[in-house]
């Protein structure tokens, strides 16, 4: 008798099968979590904080965590001593930034396990979190992506053909554990003696302004640092207002982790009036004004943020973009980047555009994940979102720039090596013939390989230490 195909599962030509109960989505929507402010006054140090003081920008500067000394008093007795223990072994031996955190943002920290919390993980790092093995990537450099080589004035990086980046300035309210510009943002670590701008702050922004009038091949300018958020907004103003006045420039992006580590400073009444008038100058000049943040995690889109990123939209900004860090222990699983992404376009019409993979910079090796791993998360968050929402994860190869993790020319990965091409000269190679022939490589993290490739990175690691004493000697 042939049975019916109600009556019992079966395959078709296109491996659908009929007739079974309906199998989960890999990743559930809506979510399950909330969006809401957490109580600060659980934590010890603001329990007698007012909400009108709590929403004061003066208020987060002036209570910003500094050192651990500070990071005990504002948490007490929720930071376990062996935690804490473990922060001051790495700031003394391995961490490349100082501590550096808004109430706001410790705020968002799940106080009933900060050893495995993501902003912990991130913003305060351990010594215990960072692999024993491999700390670091025989690799790894400092400025591991060449800016300063491309500066074509002190702090302007001229790396794509269209496109520069301006670095306004070397501070942050906050400071990220894995920053990119480590070799030159924040304050001097015991690892990390920071590179200094040598011209004054008034003459770097004239040469940059200048550059830029003189070249009419870039259209668009990364306003950076640093973050914009540490820049006097009437000083901000001018300098947007100038770039406003190039007529090559059709597109400006501020960047400003500060919208996610302090939104308050967002939301003061002289800053929106400022960038409000830079919103409509834009606009009339059909130049396209955007704020890029920096958001690693669900934890951290709460309504304070949603709040800001939508005044921005409001009084005329393009958009609001999030370009957020691929990190391992913090946002690298599809369910980590799906919920994000989610969280920023439905509470804070945050447009999740990219996750970068962390840079080769010293001592990140814990945070990286490899490049065959980060494939396998772009694919996991194809579908979900709306096409233009969707994520791109790069990887930012070094004297290339950003690529699609899916670009990839070739890809040994028993050593971990991926190589990369490029269809643009940077700002060193007008004259270098090959550079458009030339393979350029990244690396993965070395515990994630093979034990024949951690072999061949150990007689690597050794070739190194012996050729120093040659050198030495
Ligand atoms: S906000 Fe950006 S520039 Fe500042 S420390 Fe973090 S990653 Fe670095």
């Amino acid at each position: 008798m042939l049975s019916t195909p109600h009556a019992h599962s079966h395959a078709t030509a296109s491996g659908h099968t009929h007739g079974t109960a309906p199998a989960a989505q890999p990743f559930k929507y809506p979510l399950e979590r909330q969006f809401v402010e957490p109580d600060w006054t659980r934590l010890p140090g603001y329990q007698g904080t007012s909400k009108q003081d709590w929403e004061s920008a003066v208020w987060q500067r002036k209570h910003t965590v500094k050192n651990l000394k500070e990071l005990k008093a504002a948490l007490g007795p929720l930071l376990p001593d062996s935690l804490a223990e473990s922060i001051e072994k790495d700031q003394r031996e391995r961490a490349t930034m100082s501590i550096l955190l808004t109430p706001h943002m410790l705020n968002t920290l799940n106080t009933d396990d900060l050893w495995a919390d993501p902003l912990r993980r991130y913003m305060l790092p351990a010594f215990a979190d960072r692999h024993p093995a491999w700390p670091n990537h025989p690799r790894a450099s400092r400025d591991s992506l060449h800016e300063a080589e491309m500066w074509k004035v002190e702090g302007l990086t001229h790396r794509y053909p269209t496109k520069v980046l301006a670095e306004l300035l070397s501070t942050c309210p906050q400071y990220c554990g894995h920053c990119t510009r480590m070799d030159l943002v924040g304050n001097d670590v015991p690892q990390v003696e920071k590179m200094r701008f040598k011209v004054t702050q008034p003459e770097r922004w004239k040469a940059m302004l200048e550059y830029l009038r003189e070249t009419p091949t870039v259209r668009d300018v990364v306003v950076s640092g640093g973050d914009v958020a540490n820049v006097p907004i009437v000083q901000l103003e001018s300098f947007v207002s100038q770039l406003l006045d190039i007529p090559n420039i059709r597109d400006i992006r501020l960047a400003s982790k500060g919208l996610m580590g302090i939104p308050q400073h967002w939301l003061q009444d002289n800053v929106l009036a400022a960038l409000e008038r830079l919103a409509v100058k834009a606009f009339e000049r059909n130049v396209d004004l955007a704020l890029h943040t920096h958001v690693n995690n669900a934890n951290q889109v709460t309504p304070l943020l949603g709040k800001a990123a939508k005044k921005l939209l409001e009084i005329g900004f393009r958009d609001v973009r999030n370009q957020g860090v691929l990190l391992r222990g913090v946002n690298a699983t599809s369910k980590d980047l799906l919920e994000l992404s989610f969280m920023l376009l439905d509470h804070a019409r945050i447009l999740p555009y990219y996750f970068y993979m962390c840079d080769m910079i010293p001592n990140s090796e814990h945070w990286r994940v490899a490049v065959g791993e980060a494939q396998q998360l772009q694919h996991d968050l194809m579908g979900y979102l709306p096409g233009f929402a969707t994520p791109r994860i790069v990887c930012d190869v070094p004297y290339v720039g950003k690529r699609w993790v899916h670009q990839v020319a070739a890809y040994d990965r028993e050593k971990g090596i991926s190589y990369w091409t490029k269809n643009y000269r940077t700002g060193i190679e007008q004259d270098d013939p090959e550079a458009l022939n030339r393979r350029y490589e990244y690396f993965d993290p070395v515990y994630t390989l093979t034990e024949a490739g951690q072999a061949y990175w150990r007689e690597q690691a050794q070739a190194a230490v012996a050729s120093s004493h040659a050198i030495h000697a």
